[in-house]
């Protein structure tokens, strides 16, 4: 997958749960405060209406205590009074006026008139004696409160009243000083008395208190209530005697319960908004994660054949490199033998359905664990992870060659194909990808080189192969470039006469850092390099000129199949003879039968243009490879040369004789002649020249030499003998 795409991918997934996140912190705040505040709104309502009913409550005491105050100074201000305390009748007169009445006043309920040296004149509660000494009914509190109305000397001053636990319960209680309203009257300070009234805190005062102040639920308690709402009624002290206590009516919390329903509503509403917009986000992240496997299957897979494709391996390789953790990593590169020529032949259709069968049969043939990819063309690889024993490796490879090997029926018809293989083995964790491939690569070049349907595993030497190749193949141009290949010349005797009937060129060339190096090697690789034409026609060029200066004896120039394939090597063989000065027909090109499987028509064509231009044409080491006798008339070779390595078999193996004469014998009865080359031996001679060969060639007459020499010893006088053995 382009590495922008997965950029892209991953970058728009990150913003959605940006959003997300965002999205869900924002409304988790938004509710969090909403909650806070409907709490706090609760919490305030609660407070304030708690404040209210506390203020309202001490507003209820402090009213309790001024009528009291206020029916104390009344009753005690006042001259009747007086005066009726020095009377005998005081007694019936305080009964009378203040005693009897606690029983049905809503302002007082206990009356006690007491003199300045403590004698109990009166003492009721609700009309009737009390029965007891006030100050044990009252306790010691009385005493003090008392002096404390003495102490007010000036009529009209402050009642002091306080609550107080008397034996009847919790009562407020105020005392004053009785005086003449009228300041005339003198008050003897010996002979003073105090008026006490008492009013206690029965369920129904509270109850009462309670209405007035729409307080509800108030009661006395001796206690302080941490359940409930509290104010305190405190004793001359200032000590808490008791508590009028009521419950909170709690109007927020009310408000919050009557509200919750729709609060609920609401709230569930947001979790279904959020779980909405969360299964939005999900399901666009769904679709972002397919997106993004289904780009990441085709960046990474062939369309063609459902392989990985060259990033897919690439991608694979990393990874196997990454983790492979110690174990080794075996890399095989197939390069599929004859694909072009099938593509060429029968289109890219059936070169396509190929390549889908040869897919098919590697994933069938290879364990599962091999990972098959195809990098391009005609070129497959097969990775696997694990032993580093050649046994894996022969698994693969085997498997790979089974493969290939045998024949693929596409559209009727019956396609044989092969496989080169080259195998490269990482024991490195350090290893590259580079590296690997550079490996497989020099040892699959080194296959394909090797022939049809080999496997190499690369080793160190291959390298150096390759380094050496790469060198040859400098030097060569270098050669190319300057002062051209050089040539040498092995006559063609006459089989019955051995005179010289011509030459084969041959072309030499020695490195400058490797000496003398043979055809064999340094034509493979000029046909490598693309520079087998240049060289091609180089060695044409010197024959033609050499062999023009000779007596009209043939000379053979070898061509290269890919010359052949040039359009213009015709024309400008045609030029060479021209200006060499030789006439066409003293020339023989040999080529090999190569180009006439590869490229059949191509081959077709030049061979009529050279021998329109009159030009021989000879198919070249027949015996080797799969050419038959039919062939040299489908492309009208004028001659056949035996390969070398049939007349090698010739001395002592009667098989090898027998096939020698039989093909021999075919040829000319095509008339068409044929060439022994090889011979090295007088018995092979005899053999070929009986078999019919009009022409013999091999170290038994010369070796190839040097155009001097050939002149030297064929074409001046006296001869030189050397040649025969040079
Ligand atoms: P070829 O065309 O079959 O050439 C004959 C080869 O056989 C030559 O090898 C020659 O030296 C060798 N030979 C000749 N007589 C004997 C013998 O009695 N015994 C043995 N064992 N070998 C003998 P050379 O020169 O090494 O060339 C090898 C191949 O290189 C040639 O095989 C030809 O295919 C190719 N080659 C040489 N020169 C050229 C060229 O100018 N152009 C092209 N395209 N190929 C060339
Ligand atoms: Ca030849
Ligand atoms: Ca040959």
């Amino acid at each position: 997958m382009p590495r922008s795409l997965v950029s892209t991918t991953r970058h728009r997934r990150h913003i959605v749960a940006l959003i997300a996140i965002l999205f869900i912190a924002v409304a988790s705040t938004f509710a969090v405060i909403v909650l806070r505040s409907i709490d706090t709104i609760r919490n305030t309502a609660n407070q304030i209406d708690d404040a209210r009913a506390v203020d309202a409550a001490s507003g209820a005491i402090e009213a309790l205590r001024s009528q009291l105050s206020g029916t104390i100074h009344d009753n005690a201000t006042w001259d009747g009074a007086y005066k009726q305390l020095n009377s005998i009748t005081r007694k019936y007169w305080i009964i009378e006026n203040w005693a009897l009445t606690g029983s049905d006043n809503p302002l007082y309920d206990t009356a006690v008139v007491i003199d300045v040296r403590g004698k109990v004149i009166v003492a009721y509660k609700d009309g009737r004696d009390l029965g007891i000494d006030p100050t044990s009914y009252f306790g010691p509190d009385l005493d003090t409160l008392i002096a404390q109305a003495y102490n007010v000397k000036q009529k009209g001053g402050p009642v002091p009243v306080q609550f107080i636990q008397t034996g009847g319960g919790v009562a407020v209680v105020g005392a004053a000083t009785i005086r003449p309203r009228i300041s005339a009257t003198r008050v003897e300070e010996g002979n003073l008395y105090a008026l006490i009234f008492a009013r206690h805190l029965t369920p129904s005062v509270v109850n009462k208190l309670s209405q007035v102040f729409r307080i509800g639920g108030m009661t006395l308690n001796l206690a302080k209530d941490e359940q409930m709402l509290n104010v305190p009624l405190d004793d001359v002290w200032g000590r808490h005697v008791a508590y009028l206590s009521w419950p909170s009516k709690l109007p927020g919390s009310r408000s919050f319960l009557a509200v919750r329903s729709q609060l609920a509503i609401g709230c569930a509403i947001l979790v279904l908004f959020l779980a909405a917009i969360g299964m939005v986000g999900l399901a666009i992240i769904r679709k972002l994660r397919e997106d993004e496997a289904a780009s990441r299957y085709k960046a990474f897979h062939d369309p063609l054949t459902g392989l990985a494709n060259r990033a897919g391996f690439a991608n694979f390789l990393q990874n196997a490199i990454a983790e492979a953790n110690g174990s080794a990593i075996q890399l095989h590169l197939l390069d599929l033998d004859g694909f072009k020529g099938v593509n060429d032949a029968w289109g890219h259709a059936t070169g396509d359905r190929l390549l889908v069968a040869v897919a098919d049969r590697l994933r069938a043939e290879l364990p599962s664990y091999a990972f098959v990819a195809r990098l391009g063309g005609d070129e497959f690889s097969v990775v696997t992870i694990g032993t580093q024993d050649a046994l894996e490796h022969r698994v693969i490879s085997s498997g790979i060659q089974r493969a290939v090997s045998s024949e693929f029926a596409i559209e009727g018809r019956l396609i044989q194909l092969g496989g080169s293989v080259g195998v490269s083995v990482v024991k490195d964790v350090d290893a590259e990808i580079g590296e690997l491939m550079r490996t497989a690569d020099i040892a699959l070049y080194q296959a394909k080189d090797l022939g049809r349907g080999r496997t190499v595993v690369y080793e160190q030497a291959l390298n150096a192969v390759r380094n050496e190749r790469a060198m040859l193949e400098a030097e060569l141009r270098q050669t190319l470039c300057g002062e051209g290949i050089d040539v040498k010349y092995q006559p063609l005797v006459d089989a019955g006469s051995q005179e010289i009937q011509g030459v084969e060129a041959l072309a030499r060339w020695s490195s400058p850092t490797l000496g003398p190096v043979r055809p064999d090697i340094f034509i493979p690789i000029a046909e490598k390099a693309g520079l087998i034409d240049v060289l091609g026609m180089q060695v044409l060029e010197r024959a033609a000129t050499t062999a023009a200066r000779w007596p009209s004896i043939g000379v053979c120039v070898n061509v290269s199949p890919l010359q052949l394939q040039d359009q213009s090597f015709v024309r400008r063989a045609a030029e060479i003879l021209e200006i060499a000065g030789l006439d066409p027909s003293r020339l023989t090109l040999e080529i090999t039968e190569g180009v006439l499987i590869t490229h059949p028509d191509q081959a077709r064509r030049a061979i009529a243009a050279l021998k329109a231009l009159g030009v021989k044409v000879a198919l070249d080491d027949f015996g080797i490879g799969y050419a038959s006798i039919g062939a040299l008339r489908k492309f009208g070779f004028d001659r056949l040369k035996i390969d070398k390595s049939l007349a090698a078999e010739l001395d002592g193996d009667q098989k090898a004789a027998d096939v020698f004469h039989a093909t021999v014998a075919l040829a000319n009865a095509l008339e068409i002649p044929v060439t022994a080359e090889g011979i090295e031996t007088q018995s092979q001679a005899m053999i070929a020249r009986l078999s019919g060969c009009d022409l013999l060639q091999g170290y038994l007459f010369s070796k190839p030499a040097s155009a001097d020499e050939i002149s030297a010893h064929y074409f001046s006088s006296p001869k030189i003998s050397v040649l025969a053995n040079p």
